[in-house]
């Protein structure tokens, strides 16, 4: 492995079997409508912040969703849908989630610094790629890191680990732009919620070690072959579940099961 991604490295810390599932075998996981409602209401979103201030209303939100679905259906969720009236009730669950949006915060008011910034940067030995959904300055000119959740919101009380990934964007946006991000934002549509976390420069200071640790880990494992499960109650969403030894599985992908391309496009 050359690089990786903050959500492999999550995958990591969840269950070393998930990783190599993922990251090694390179394993296809079914296509899910949650899935196909992310990447589409990302994409919206994207859009929104390049159209002026004062056209970003709901109905400009709810057309530029309908305009990514067109798009993306076509490519990647072809056979998603059974019947027009499953897709079309899909749909409005989805302009609702979207209308939430405009309950956590007003995007006439925000400038973006910019929207899905695909970065590639050096931690320590490891290049780490990740692609930020916005980042933007505060009335103080210091950078605020924003993700859009499109899933459920955990409770408060379990919110943290959510923020393992976006530590680690921070960190990309440190390199990037020399300056580290104040404040971590989770925007969770599906509440609708906000959780925010202030950041140090020593709180990331212990995560660029963290990320160390995590790569020499993950590269003694790719030494050894070994990739032990930890199972937990995320099984129950884990898509390899049939081949996982902690359910009975030989921990080997069986040849009917399809792989991604080997290069990730830059
Ligand atoms: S089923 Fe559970 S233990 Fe097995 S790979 Fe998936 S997350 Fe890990």
């Amino acid at each position: 492995m050359k690089r990786v991604s903050p959500s492999r490295l999550s995958d990591f810390k969840q269950c070393p079997q998930l990783f190599k599932f993922r990251s090694i075998d390179r394993l296809m996981e079914p296509a899910t409508i949650y899935q196909a409602r992310g990447t589409t209401a990302h994409l919206a979103l994207q859009r929104l912040f390049g159209d002026d201030a004062s056209e970003r209303t709901p109905e400009r939100l709810f057309d530029l969703f309908r305009q990514a679905w067109a798009e993306v259906r076509d490519e990647e969720y072809t056979h998603l849908f059974e019947t027009v009236e499953e897709e079309r009730a899909w749909g409005i669950e989805s302009l609702e989630l979207l209308a939430n949006y405009f309950t956590v915060e007003d995007p006439t008011k925000i400038d973006p610094v910019d929207c899905e910034l695909d970065l590639i940067e050096e931690v320590q030995d490891v290049t780490v790629r990740g692609i930020l959904d916005r980042i933007d300055e505060n009335a103080a000119g210091d950078l605020v890191v924003t993700d859009y959740k499109t899933g459920k919101a955990p409770p408060e009380r379990y919110a943290l680990p959510a923020f393992f990934a976006l530590k680690i964007y921070a960190l990309l946006t440190r390199r990037h732009f020399g300056r580290a991000p104040v404040e971590l934002r989770l925007l969770y549509l599906n509440g609708p919620t906000l959780y925010s976390l202030a950041v140090t420069g020593q709180q990331l200071d212990a995560m660029e070690r963290q990320v160390q640790a995590l790569w020499a880990a993950i590269k003694a494992a790719i030494e050894k072959e070994a990739f032990p499960p930890r199972p937990s109650r995320l099984c129950d969403w884990c898509a390899f579940q049939g081949i996982c030894p902690a359910f009975g599985g030989t921990g080997e992908p069986t040849p009917d099961m399809a792989r991604r391309p080997e290069t990730i496009p830059a």
